[in-house]
């Protein structure tokens, strides 16, 4: 192994000790050491912290750290520092990184550390006289928590203009030009509650709620018909992206000899980058409507959360290069593909800023569940894809 590679490990290595999933101390500590590890490598860094406007009670921090070179555009490249929880039973430390067979094991290996180290070492070894763009790196916190204290707040405070954005917290199998956007509901089926023993006397809400999952799956097969002009991601049953629904939580639960009186179902609607939520929140709506009154049964319908998606123009000039840079570094032909989750990229999408995601996240690296990991060469893989990008003579 060479020492340049020994130096991205060694840096994950540090970062993946920091349990920061843990908000109150470790995302100052942590946050602290990217933050001296920038300086070293000579570069200046701010931080942008939430509490500071009383936005937060706690202290998040999120780091900026530039590089202004004059050139005429400005690029960001984003990652985040937090990670989830590392519950269930791992095969190694989930704080201390274990290096098997090429790839390096612990808790945000992947999901995002691997990229942070990736993209330090890549300015580290950049030259910066042959710099493209303006660079401003922004290492943020919260992402696994919807991101709007540390990327989000963060955005709202730079004082720069960005002109194009990267999210290092992505697939390597594909470049990403968007997401979904998401709506979460909530359907009441109300019915007669009673005594098991005397059936005919109770109205029993799970089996109106069981007849309108059956309509909503005509729903479900109605909406897959319509198709975004964004491609969707290897593996998926369709070639562009389609609106999903699903039904994910049935809930009525009293006594086996009880027969309750409403029976809740949830849902997750994924939108296509097209569909705007007000519109999908109204289709519901009607459809939950129609439903009801077809059975003749009260549903009653609540929002509990939505958000769109977003689509960059795949056509763009800064995005054909950088899809150009990973096909040229890794030799191979790379999509261009909006993703079937929600991603961070909407903080940039809503500001204008053209945006795209890539990174280390293999489908086989276990994020988000135990014995997460990294393939060592995929850090090796965006650090070259970040150092060819930004001096794009050199390829
Ligand atoms: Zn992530």
């Amino acid at each position: 192994m060479s020492s340049k590679e020994n130096y991205e490990l060694k840096l994950l290595s540090k970062l993946v000790e920091f349990d920061t999933n843990s908000i109150e101390k470790n995302y100052v500590e942590c946050s602290k050491f990217i933050a001296k590890e920038l300086e070293r490598i000579d570069l200046e860094t701010e931080v942008i912290d939430p509490r500071e406007k009383g936005e937060s009670k706690v202290t998040i921090p999120n780091i900026v750290s530039r590089i202004n070179v004059g050139a005429e555009k400005t690029v960001a490249i984003a990652v985040h520092y937090d990670v989830v929880p590392a519950e269930g039973k791992w095969k190694y430390p989930p704080f201390k990184l274990t290096v098997e067979n090429g790839k390096a094991y612990g808790r945000g290996a992947s999901d995002d550390k691997g990229s942070i180290a990736a993209l330090i070492a890549a300015i580290k070894e950049i030259n910066l006289k042959k710099l493209k763009y303006n660079v401003v790196m922004l290492v943020t916190a919260e992402e696994e928590v919807g991101g709007k204290l540390g990327l989000g707040y963060t955005l709202k405070n730079l004082k720069e203009k960005i002109d194009y954005a990267i999210i290092l917290d992505a697939s390597p199998l594909f470049v990403s030009v968007g997401a979904s956007g998401i709506i979460w509901g909530k359907i009441l089926v109300k019915g007669r509650g009673g005594h098991a023993g005397y059936p005919f006397k109770a109205d029993n809400p799970i089996m109106k709620a069981s007849k309108i999952i059956l309509k909503l799956e005509k729903y479900r097969e109605k909406i897959a018909k319509k198709k975004s002009k964004i491609k969707a991601p290897p593996g998926t049953p369709s070639r562009n992206l389609y609106p999903r629904f699903t039904v994910t939580m049935v809930k009525a639960w009293e006594k086996e000899n009880v027969i309750p009186s409403t029976c809740e179902l949830r849902f997750d609607r994924r939108l296509i980058p097209e569909e705007r939520k007000e519109e999908v929140v109204k289709e519901l709506e009607q459809e939950i409507n129609k439903i009801g009154n077809e059975l003749n049964v009260e549903a009653e319908f609540t929002v509990l959360s939505k958000g769109n998606g977003y689509a960059t123009d795949p056509n763009l000039s800064f995005v054909k290069e950088f899809k150009g840079v990973v096909e040229k570094v890794t030799g191979e032909k790379i999509p261009l593909c909006g993703e079937l989750g929600g991603n961070d990229g909407h903080f940039f999408a809503k500001r204008k800023i053209p945006v795209i995601c890539f990174g280390n996240i293999r489908p086989s690296n276990n994020i988000h569940t135990v014995n997460e990991h990294v393939n060592l060469s995929d850090l090796k893989l965006v650090k070259n894809v970040i150092i060819n990008f930004l001096q794009l003579k050199t390829l």
